[in-house]
């Protein structure tokens, strides 16, 4: 049979823009469906404008320590309008960009919403229907934001890119990454920020060193951190919302982010009809090679809700197309992914954390942790008092490094490269011989001497 397409693509966003131009440059037909704009959401409404925010509210705290290198800082003001439109320019230069490679490679775009009909057709809100060999659906994820009275006035991550208005109090609900990043932001550009997250310690899933030295140096930078504390209410105020919490306290705040967690873009596209099976929480079900229970049909990126993060989505749609189209059966390595949270301070991690190297010990022969918390040299003269963690989780067996984990200036310069180490199987002692750069923060990941007693 005929196909107009070998590979027709829903979703534009880190997936399947690769796999849809990777595919196109190895000569097969590409369709693909973008229902809002090209980059998905990491570049409209994620990594990129977020790590933008982030830079901007940086200088807060280079403001602060400057005084104590000699500087003495005159008035400032923040604008937020003239921010968010430096930002949307570059945001619109970057759609721009994959709109044009998407072309040059010969993918035919459809600027309109696409779903399944059947295991091999599309069709598109612009009135399409389209026959393909391959589909693959990249749509994503969106955030997620529980039923509570009142949630319909709260915000999400998506939003608050783009507010008329700086809100000079907020409330930032959740304590995982995206809240904590956020709530940074909102600090960093001068809002007082409450953040409430239900759980007992931020950043669940990284390692607890992580957790507490980020959470102390959110606290010491400003942001109100309270742990134990859910949202039972948000109510109209005036201008603003009050938000009530369990226990019993009332927040009255110009704005309400919810940043509770996220789901898959799986809903409402035909798939349950095609017979492609979902998980539990609505995420699209693949083998090692992304290929659903669908024979035609495969998914890659965050309906996949495998490792959500924009360089995985983009090696799996790189490895589906070297399965396909590259007749070389790959399947894309989710091991030892280095991953950086731009709190303030900074995290960079790969590998194990603590905890789950402790669970898995036996294989590991035992574990042996390398840990240093200290004052960074940078904060001598500007008196922050904040510390830098750097740590390594060591298997005994083999001396292998299962986990790298480093808080502070850099950490996420620092753990790309560290990465490449842990995803080598380097051993402790590559590290020890590796000379120390002086003076950096991160020479202590190779002076680390001695481990720290197993029941600390
Ligand atoms: P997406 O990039 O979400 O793309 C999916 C696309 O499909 C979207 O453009 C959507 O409009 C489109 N679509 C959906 N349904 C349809 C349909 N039916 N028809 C047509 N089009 C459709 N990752 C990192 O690695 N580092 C970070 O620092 C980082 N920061 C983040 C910060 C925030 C606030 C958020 C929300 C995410 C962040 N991420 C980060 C995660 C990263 O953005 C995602 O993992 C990545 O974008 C997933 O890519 P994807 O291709 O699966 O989906």
């Amino acid at each position: 049979m005929a196909f107009d397409f070998d590979l027709f693509v829903i979703g534009g966003g880190s997936g399947g823009v690769r796999a849809a131009r990777l595919a196109a440059q190895s000569g097969a037909r590409v369709g693909l469906a973008e229902e809002h704009r090209y980059g998905g959401t990491c570049v409209i409404r994620g990594c990129v404008p977020k790590k933008l925010l982030v830079y901007a509210s940086a200088f807060l705290a280079a403001f602060e320590d400057a005084p104590g290198y000699g500087w003495t800082v005159g008035d400032r003001s923040f604008d937020w309008a003239r921010l968010v439109a430096a930002k949307d320019r570059e945001i619109a230069r970057l759609e721009a960009i994959y709109r044009r490679n998407l072309k040059a490679a010969g993918v035919v775009l459809h600027d309109a919403r696409a779903w399944i009909a059947d295991p091999h057709t599309i069709r598109t809100g612009d009135g399409g229907r389209f026959s393909a060999r391959h589909i693959l659906v990249a749509t994503g994820g969106t955030p997620f934001v529980p039923e509570i009275p009142g949630a319909r006035h709260a915000i999400t991550s998506n939003e608050t890119f783009d507010l008329a208005e700086f809100p000079r109090r907020i409330a930032v609900v959740g304590g995982g990454y995206i809240a904590c990043e956020f709530a940074g932001i909102m600090n960093g550009l001068g809002a007082q920020v409450i953040q409430l997250y239900r759980g007992d310690r931020i950043l669940r899933g990284f390692d607890d060193d992580i957790r507490d030295v980020v959470a102390a140096g959110m606290s010491g930078r400003g942001v109100d951190v309270r742990v134990g504390t859910d949202v039972t209410s948000i109510e109209r105020a005036g201008e603003g919302y009050e938000v009530r919490d369990s226990h019993g306290e009332r927040h009255v705040v110009d704005q309400v982010l919810y940043a509770t967690g996220r789901k898959p873009n799986s809903g409402g596209i035909g798939l349950a009809e095609a017979g492609v099976a979902l998980g539990a929480r609505g995420e699209i079900s693949v083998d090692g090679f992304s290929q659903t229970s669908v024979p035609s049909v495969f998914a890659v990126g965050d309906v996949t809700d495998r490792v959500n993060l924009t360089p995985v989505a983009i090696r799996e749609g790189a490895a589906f197309v070297e399965t396909v189209f590259g007749g070389n059966p790959t399947k894309p390595d989710h091991l030892a992914v280095p991953t950086a949270v731009f709190t303030q301070p900074e995290v960079g991690t790969v590998g194990m954390s603590e905890a789950e190297a402790r669970a898995s010990e036996e294989q590991h022969g035992g574990v042996e942790i390398y840990r240093s918390r200290f004052r960074p040299m940078y904060n001598s003269l500007s008196g922050r008092d904040e510390d830098m963690l750097v740590k390594l989780v060591v298997a005994k067996r083999n001396r292998k490094v299962l986990g790298c984990h480093v808080v502070g200036q850099a950490a996420a310069e620092t753990i790309q490269l560290a990465g490449v180490a842990v995803k080598m199987g380097a051993t402790k002692e590559d590290f020890d011989r590796t000379v120390a750069v002086h003076p950096t923060a991160a020479e202590e990941l190779v002076t680390l001497r001695v481990p720290v007693a197993d029941a600390e």
